[in-house]
C-alpha cells in the first residue's frame, strides 16, 4: 500500500489543485492533502479555513483526506507512513523551485520521493494567488475554484469592504 502526501498552502485550494488531488487518487492507494500552517506568504484565511475548505472538496474523493501540518514535510510523511510527495509543475514558474524542493527533502530523507505532476492544460497559469488578486478586483474566476470556495472568497471580501 502506497501513501503520498500532497503538501501546499491552499490559500485557497483551486480547481488547479483540484485537478492535481484527482489524477494522484488515481495513483496511490491513499492520498492526504497536507495544509501547511506557517507558509511564507500573505494569507487570506486562516489554517482552519483552508483545511475546511480543503475537506469539502476533496469529500467525494474515497482515497483522500485532509490534514494541517507544521514543520518538514517529510516528517509529516513519516508520522502518516507516506513514501511520496506529490507536487504539481505548471509551465516554466514552477521548476526551479519544485526542483529545490524535491533534491532538498530527498536529501532530508532518502526513503522518500517525489513525484511530480505536470498541471493540465486548462490550469498551467492558475494560481491561487492571482485568483485571490482578480477576485478581490471584482473579476470573473468562474471555473478556477471549486464552489464552495468561491463562495468562501465572496463572503471573505464582502466582510473586508468597507460599505458593503
Ligand atoms: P500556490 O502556488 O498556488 O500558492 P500551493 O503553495 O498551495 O499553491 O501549491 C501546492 C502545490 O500545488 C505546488 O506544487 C504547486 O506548484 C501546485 N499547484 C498550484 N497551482 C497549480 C495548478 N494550477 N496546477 C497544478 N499544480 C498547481
Amino acid at each position: 500500500m502506497t501513501i503520498a502526501v500532497y503538501p501546499g498552502s491552499f490559500d485557497p485550494i483551486t480547481c488547479g489543485h483540484l485537478d492535481i488531488i484527482k489524477r494522484a487518487a488515481c495513483l496511490f492507494d491513499e492520498l492526504i492533502v497536507a495544509v501547511f500552517d506557517t507558509p511564507d506568504k500573505r494569507l487570506m484565511f486562516t489554517t482552519s479555513e483552508r483545511l475546511q475548505l480543503v475537506a469539502r472538496a476533496v469529500a467525494d474523493i474515497p482515497n483522500v483526506r485532509a490534514e494541517k501540518y507544521s514543520g518538514l514535510t517529510v516528517d509529516l510523511a513519516h508520522q502518516v507512513g507516506a513514501t511520496v510527495i506529490v507536487r504539481g509543475l505548471r509551465a516554466v514558474t514552477d521548476f526551479i523551485r519544485e526542483f529545490e524542493l524535491a533534491l532538498m527533502n530527498k536529501h532530508l530523507d532518502q526513503g522518500i520521493e517525489s513525484v511530480l505532476l505536470m498541471a493540465s492544460e486548462g490550469y498551467q497559469f492558475l494560481s491561487a494567488s492571482l485568483v485571490k488578486e482578480v477576485a478581490l478586483l471584482g473579476g470573473n474566476v468562474d471555473g478556477m475554484l471549486p464552489p464552495t470556495v468561491l463562495e468562501a472568497i465572496q463572503s471573505r471580501i464582502k466582510s473586508t469592504t468597507p460599505g458593503s
